[in-house]
């Protein structure tokens, strides 16, 4: 099967352009639960129109539900899919892990796509979507081109196929991981609300003024090594743009994919169409830094205005894409009879019944001609066979509308949904809060950090490349710590095998590869705030996945976090500059480099600290969360981390101590335990 190509639909219109322009199948969002709550978006009959219009044109059609959803959402989130189902998508895009797992035991016939949301970077992870009953995986932004040929070789062997995004907007942290935000203003990234704050004014010393804002993706000079390294689906972004951009996008890959070279005028529309200064393939090719940044110009913006009646004519018309079968029966005294076939479906109209020529009788050409004028429909027609007594004599307006009122009977037809099956799953169930004490996990981003006296401290983690042989806490129950981005499983794999001949036999993992790494290793696993856990049955499909302990969503509020499901110990950021985004492209390197101690600032000229470790850079928020004066409220939770990021050993201490005691700090933020995301 060739590669397919699929476009962003967020809107009816831009559905119907990306399908005129070329598209093997579209994603689409109804108005909740996916990631673009702020599109146009579908409504029920709009969706049903949409799957109608796309099975008729042999396009697949996807539906994202790519957000977390509380425990009081999955009901309504499950009914989604099932409206979904029934109505006819191929397949259901997903970030919630939880969500992932209710929806494996409820539906069949339905594909289930890992979001890019769920920072896939490295191929370890395919083993838990394969386990969670993906079969498509969205491929992490960051990877390059070899990254990518091992992902898909490795998802090969799960029967799982891999989709890559080609063209569009980056976000400047890795999907899933940005909490930028909601952190900022209370409207998640996670759940379809982001405000795009990166767009605005984030400077690094000596840097562009916008360290935050990537250029735009084109991977399109790259489509025939995708093919060829096994990637399945190529991606385009832009479910909030107008649809003559994805017009013009749509018909370029069309024409790289079919083509294998796209003309220099066709590429320069798409330039001019939306772009922020050009386009990047900084990441594929593994050439990261300052020129992969730039910010929508006004040159851009007039270039974009020019290019809109030009892109109109790429979609004003039916793209003639089915390959149709027609056979006409012409016989004294019989009514004339059309048949159209697609091969699986077959439409027969009958007419009048021919006469007797007098003078100019019907001949094969002529009838060729009038039914082979398919064009209007999505059909053309592949053979025509022609069973026609001579000597006879029927208007051609006869056969025109035979043959019209043949597409339109066999388009109907083709839209019929096969029966999907679905049962509504039994969800995880939330628990009573408690009021126990939590205890304490101390996680230190350096080893130096780590005090002296470790008192009424229960768990301890480090980096895992850290020198952590140097440690020695017989007391403590020590966690390593995983990176959140991973660029080679190898190293992490020796590491961590390092650490357990060392007796490390806890990780904190921040991904699902780091997850399954570590417990094909033995370690007992901690899912950290990177997975996302949102709701009862994350917490469950947790346990599935081996984990032994959560540290949930930062974007909960902690009433919601206190009723998580039981099923595991639970425990939530409590103290620490809780890293607002996780990005392959340190910004310190647009000015003085990255060296340690690199920050960015805001219009304000509030500094946000970078923390740069292992290919990846955390950016963190410019005031730790505290809720050492709140202790009460977090009764009833297992544990509490106290994450220290750029404080000193001193600072450290302090923090522990207040942590036990109930102090107050005088500059800080509460998250979003108090007020939850929307
Ligand atoms: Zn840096």
């Amino acid at each position: 099967m060739s590669i397919q190509l699929l476009a962003p639909a967020g809107s009816q219109e831009a559905m119907v352009a990306a399908v005129r322009a070329g598209a093997d199948a579209v994603y689409l969002g109804l108005n909740d639960f996916n990631a673009r709550r702020n599109a146009q978006n579908f409504d029920e009959d709009a969706l049903k129109d949409a799957v109608n219009y796309c099975r008729a044109r042999n396009v697949r059609v996807y539906l994202t539900l790519n957000t977390l959803v509380s425990d009081q959402e999955r009901t309504g989130a499950l009914f989604t899919a099932k409206k979904a189902a029934e109505i006819g998508v191929d397949g259901l895009i997903l970030q919630d892990l939880g969500l992932v797992s209710l929806l494996k035991r409820a539906v069949t016939g339905v594909e289930l796509h890992a979001s890019t949301q769920m920072s896939v970077h490295s191929p370890a992870a395919l083993e838990a979507l394969h386990a969670l009953g993906i079969t498509r995986v969205v491929a992490a932004r960051e990877l390059d081109r070899k990254a990518l040929a091992g992902l898909c070789k490795e998802a090969a062997k799960y029967g799982i196929s891999v989709e890559v995004f080609v063209h569009g907007a980056l976000c400047m942290s890795v999907s899933g991981q940005c909490y930028l935000s909601a952190m900022l203003g209370g409207r998640s990234g996670n759940r379809g609300l982001c405000a795009g704050p990166c767009r605005l004014p984030f400077g690094a010393p000596n840097g562009t003024g916008y360290d935050l804002s990537l250029k735009d993706l084109s991977l399109i000079d790259y489509i025939g090594q995708l093919e060829e390294m096994g990637v399945s689906s190529l991606k385009i972004e832009g479910r909030m743009k107008r649809p003559e951009y994805v017009a013009a996008a749509t018909r370029a890959f069309r024409i790289a994919i079919d083509e294998g070279k796209v003309p220099q005028e066709l590429k320069d529309l798409l330039k001019d169409v939306f772009s922020r200064s050009g386009f990047t393939d900084g990441y594929y090719t593994g050439r990261l830094g300052r020129p992969m940044f730039g910010v929508r110009s006004d040159e851009d913006k007039i270039n974009s205005a020019k290019t809109l009646s030009e892109i109109h004519g790429f979609y004003r018309s039916e793209r003639q894409s089915v390959p149709v079968k027609g056979h006409i029966f012409i016989q004294q005294s019989e009514p004339v009879r059309f048949t159209l076939t697609d091969g699986e479906n077959s439409v027969s109209l009958e007419g009048d019944v021919p006469v007797k020529a007098k003078n100019r009788p019907l001949d094969k050409d002529v009838v060729e001609k009038q039914l082979s004028r398919m064009g209007g429909t999505p059909f053309f027609l592949n053979s025509l066979e022609i069973d026609m007594q001579e000597g006879l004599m029927l208007p051609l307006s006869q056969l025109n509308s035979l043959r019209r009122e043949a597409a339109q009977a066999l388009e109907v037809k083709r839209s019929n949904v096969p029966k999907r099956e679905f049962i509504m799953p039994e969800l995880a169930q939330s628990a009573k809060p408690g009021g126990q004490k939590p205890w304490i996990f101390a996680r230190f981003y350096r080893v130096e950090q780590i005090p002296e006296n470790l008192e009424g401290v229960a768990a301890v983690s480090v980096p895992l490349e850290s020198d952590f042989e140097s440690i020695n806490l017989p007391d403590k129950k020590l966690f390593i710590d995983i990176p959140r981005g991973i660029l080679s499983e190898d190293y992490i794999v020796s590491r961590l095998e390092r650490a357990y001949n060392k007796g490390y036999r806890a990780a904190l993992c921040g991904n699902l590869s780091a997850a399954v790494l570590a417990r094909r290793l033995g370690f007992e696993i901690c899912f950290d705030f990177g997975m996302n856990i949102f709701n009862s049955d994350s917490v469950k499909a947790a346990k599935e996945l081996g984990a032994s302990s959560v540290v949930v969503s930062p974007e909960l509020d902690l009433k919601s976090i206190k009723r998580l499901s039981d099923l595991l110990p639970k425990g939530i950021l409590a103290y620490g500059r809780m890293p607002l985004m996780l990005t392959r492209n340190c910004p310190g390197k647009n000015g003085a480099g990255c060296g340690g101690g690199c920050y960015v600032t805001d219009r304000k000229g509030i500094k946000f600290p970078l923390f740069c470790r292992a290919g990846f850079s955390e950016l963190l928020n410019s005031k730790p969360v505290w809720l050492a004066d709140k202790m009460d409220e977090l009764l009833g939770l297992d544990f509490i981390m106290l994450m220290f990021t750029n404080e000193d050993k001193a600072q450290c201490a302090q923090v522990i101590r207040q942590y036990q005691a109930g102090g107050v700090a005088d500059d800080f933020t509460r998250g979003l335990y108090f007020r939850g995301v929307k």
